[in-house]
């Protein structure tokens, strides 16, 4: 029986709820993805959920090590066996480079760098 007394709007009609039962059941397999948004885990911040892969869900991070961002499944962060991977920040020679009065470093290893062109060792950077 027809509802509307039209069969092609009827079809439209039928159509359009079957595409809202799928979608209905689209909702239901995937689970709401949790807020786990401004949550720590190591250097890692959650900042905001990416999507569903083959490990659940997928969530942006920022690394406090490196300053970028990843995007990694968060149970593995959550559980620790997954890290940004970057290498600590090297803290570098700590004192700033003492220049005497004609301009050039005062260190002789310095000197020489910039004498011979040399670069300095990373330590020493
Ligand atoms: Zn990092």
């Amino acid at each position: 029986m027809s509802i509307t007394g039209n069969p092609w709007t009827d079809f439209k009609r039928e159509r359009e709820r079957e595409r809202e039962r799928e979608r209905e059941r689209e909702r239901e397999r995937k689970p709401t993805p949790k807020d786990w948004t401004g949550r720590r885990y190591g250097k890692l911040t959650a900042l905001h959920y990416r999507d569903h892969g083959k490990y659940g869900a997928q969530w942006a991070f920022r690394c406090a090590g490196c300053g970028s961002e990843k995007v990694l499944p968060i149970i593995f962060v959550q559980a620790g066996t997954l890290t940004c991977g970057c290498k600590p920040k090297k803290t570098g020679w700590p004192f700033p480079v003492a220049r005497g009065l004609d301009g050039l470093p005062v260190s002789p290893i310095h000197r020489a760098a910039l004498a011979t062109g040399n670069p300095l060792p990373e330590c020493l950077t």
